[in-house]
Protein backbone atom coordinates (compact mmCIF):
# COMPACT_ATOMS: atom_id res chain seq x y z
CA UNK A 1 0.00 0.00 0.00
CA UNK A 2 1.69 3.15 -1.31
CA UNK A 3 1.33 6.44 0.52
CA UNK A 4 -0.88 7.66 -2.33
CA UNK A 5 -2.49 4.49 -3.48
CA UNK A 6 -6.09 3.92 -3.10
CA UNK A 7 -6.91 2.41 0.44
CA UNK A 8 -4.53 5.43 2.20
CA UNK A 9 -6.00 7.86 4.22
CA UNK A 10 -3.84 10.34 1.59
CA UNK A 11 -5.58 8.97 -1.54
CA UNK A 12 -9.00 9.68 0.18
CA UNK A 13 -7.80 13.46 1.39
CA UNK A 14 -6.23 14.42 -1.63
CA UNK A 15 -8.68 12.99 -4.37
CA UNK A 16 -11.85 14.19 -2.07
CA UNK A 17 -12.93 10.60 -2.05
CA UNK A 18 -15.07 8.70 0.48
CA UNK A 19 -13.10 7.64 3.38
CA UNK A 20 -14.70 4.14 3.66
CA UNK A 21 -14.41 3.00 0.17
CA UNK A 22 -12.50 5.40 -2.30
CA UNK A 23 -14.65 5.43 -4.78
CA UNK A 24 -17.43 7.87 -4.24
CA UNK A 25 -16.87 11.30 -4.40
CA UNK A 26 -17.58 13.52 -1.58
CA UNK A 27 -18.69 16.52 -3.19
CA UNK A 28 -20.39 17.69 -6.12
CA UNK A 29 -17.82 19.28 -8.23
CA UNK A 30 -14.11 19.43 -8.18
CA UNK A 31 -11.62 20.55 -5.58
CA UNK A 32 -11.36 24.10 -7.08
CA UNK A 33 -14.24 24.69 -8.09
CA UNK A 34 -15.79 27.31 -6.95
CA UNK A 35 -19.67 26.40 -6.90
CA UNK A 36 -21.80 24.69 -4.97
CA UNK A 37 -18.59 24.90 -2.28
CA UNK A 38 -19.68 23.37 0.43
CA UNK A 39 -22.53 20.65 -1.90
CA UNK A 40 -21.95 16.65 -0.36
CA UNK A 41 -24.19 14.13 -1.35
CA UNK A 42 -26.09 13.07 1.73
CA UNK A 43 -24.29 9.03 1.16
CA UNK A 44 -21.71 7.97 -0.75
CA UNK A 45 -23.04 6.68 -4.02
CA UNK A 46 -20.58 3.44 -3.74
CA UNK A 47 -21.06 2.31 -0.63
CA UNK A 48 -24.00 4.00 1.01
CA UNK A 49 -21.59 5.38 3.68
CA UNK A 50 -23.69 8.58 5.72
CA UNK A 51 -21.74 11.91 5.01
CA UNK A 52 -23.47 13.73 7.91
CA UNK A 53 -23.26 11.02 10.80
CA UNK A 54 -24.54 13.70 13.10
CA UNK A 55 -25.77 17.65 13.10
CA UNK A 56 -22.71 19.80 13.01
CA UNK A 57 -20.10 16.83 12.74
CA UNK A 58 -18.09 19.06 10.04
CA UNK A 59 -17.30 22.03 12.86
CA UNK A 60 -14.31 20.11 13.70
CA UNK A 61 -12.61 20.51 10.35
CA UNK A 62 -12.64 24.49 10.98
CA UNK A 63 -9.70 23.62 13.25
CA UNK A 64 -8.48 21.60 10.65
CA UNK A 65 -8.14 24.18 8.38
CA UNK A 66 -7.60 26.95 11.14
CA UNK A 67 -4.12 24.66 11.81
CA UNK A 68 -3.32 24.12 8.59
CA UNK A 69 -3.58 27.75 7.45
CA UNK A 70 -2.20 29.20 10.71
CA UNK A 71 1.34 27.09 9.70
CA UNK A 72 1.31 28.05 6.20
CA UNK A 73 1.17 31.94 7.12
CA UNK A 74 3.52 31.74 9.52
CA UNK A 75 5.86 30.01 6.92
CA UNK A 76 4.85 32.25 4.11
CA UNK A 77 5.63 35.29 6.07
CA UNK A 78 8.56 34.03 7.40
CA UNK A 79 9.87 33.32 4.04
CA UNK A 80 8.90 36.59 2.07
CA UNK A 81 9.18 39.44 4.86
CA UNK A 82 12.38 37.69 6.75
CA UNK A 83 13.66 35.87 4.07
CA UNK A 84 12.90 37.73 0.78
CA UNK A 85 12.71 41.28 2.43
CA UNK A 86 9.24 42.21 1.12
CA UNK A 87 7.46 44.98 2.75
CA UNK A 88 4.16 43.51 5.32
CA UNK A 89 2.03 45.15 2.74
CA UNK A 90 3.16 42.91 0.34
CA UNK A 91 2.82 39.88 1.63
CA UNK A 92 -0.30 40.65 2.74
CA UNK A 93 -1.59 41.63 -0.87
CA UNK A 94 -0.25 38.26 -2.15
CA UNK A 95 -1.18 36.63 0.85
CA UNK A 96 -5.04 37.91 0.70
CA UNK A 97 -4.54 36.87 -3.15
CA UNK A 98 -3.35 33.10 -2.43
CA UNK A 99 -6.30 32.82 0.42
CA UNK A 100 -8.83 33.57 -1.94
CA UNK A 101 -8.01 31.24 -4.00
CA UNK A 102 -7.28 28.75 -2.00
CA UNK A 103 -10.42 28.70 -0.04
CA UNK A 104 -12.57 26.03 -1.12
CA UNK A 105 -9.54 23.39 -1.85
CA UNK A 106 -8.59 24.22 1.91
CA UNK A 107 -12.48 24.29 3.00
CA UNK A 108 -12.79 21.14 1.05
CA UNK A 109 -9.78 18.90 2.11
CA UNK A 110 -10.22 20.15 6.26
CA UNK A 111 -13.64 18.55 5.88
CA UNK A 112 -12.04 14.94 4.21
CA UNK A 113 -9.15 15.53 6.83
CA UNK A 114 -11.90 15.28 9.33
CA UNK A 115 -13.74 12.73 8.17
CA UNK A 116 -11.02 10.55 7.62
CA UNK A 117 -10.08 10.96 11.21
CA UNK A 118 -13.42 9.49 11.87
CA UNK A 119 -14.05 6.88 9.42
CA UNK A 120 -11.43 4.37 7.91
CA UNK A 121 -10.57 2.13 5.02
CA UNK A 122 -12.44 -0.65 4.71
CA UNK A 123 -10.40 -3.31 2.69
CA UNK A 124 -13.79 -5.24 1.38
CA UNK A 125 -13.43 -2.18 -1.29
CA UNK A 126 -10.44 -3.05 -2.82
ZN1 LIG B 1 -18.03 5.09 -0.08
Amino acid sequence: MGLFKKGSKLYSILNLKCPRCHEGDLFHTGNWSFQDIAGMPDRCPNCNLNYMPEPGFYYGAMFVSYVFWGFFCVIFGGTFIVGLEWTVNQAMILLIVISAICFVWLFRTSRAVWFNAMEHYDKKYE
